[in-house]
């Protein structure tokens, strides 16, 4: 699983990765990341959040691309809601590759897969004064 991951992510000269994940940063250090499951389901880190954490606890806070792979031969994995808003932490201009099994795969960003996002700017955006506490 790892070869296709590093082979996706050598196609785009990217330094980060998901069921399988791997994801590069800028300066094409490689985190690898798997699901962690738990008997308390959920409980349970997707590996899309794995790898990016990793990266995260390495002192990375920008990254190129995420491949994210699993076992689906007739579709494409896709991260899950939570993921993406997770990914979105980390800006919405960056890839998102969405692989099979066969070795194909789907070339996206982060605002492809959230659009109209909630991101950290927006944590410091203008907002209304309100008078007399109302
Ligand atoms: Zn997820």
């Amino acid at each position: 699983m790892q070869v296709r991951e590093y082979s996706v992510l050598s196609e785009v000269e990217a330094s980060v990765s998901s069921g399988w994940s791997c994801s590069a940063d800028h300066d094409n250090r490689l985190f690898t990341g798997c699901n962690v499951e738990n008997a308390c389901y959920n409980l349970g880190v997707c590996a899309e959040r794995n790898a990016l954490s990793k990266a995260v606890s390495e002192g990375c806070r920008s990254f190129r691309a995420i491949v994210i792979s699993s076992d689906l031969s007739e579709q494409f994995i896709s991260p899950c809601g939570g993921c993406r808003q997770f990914m979105r932490e980390f800006g919405a201009d960056w890839e998102v590759f969405l692989t099979k099994t066969d070795g194909s795969f789907l070339r996206m960003t982060v605002d492809d897969l959230l659009p109209v996002s909630f991101g950290p700017e927006d944590l410091s955006m203008r907002k209304l004064k309100l008078q007399n506490g109302h």
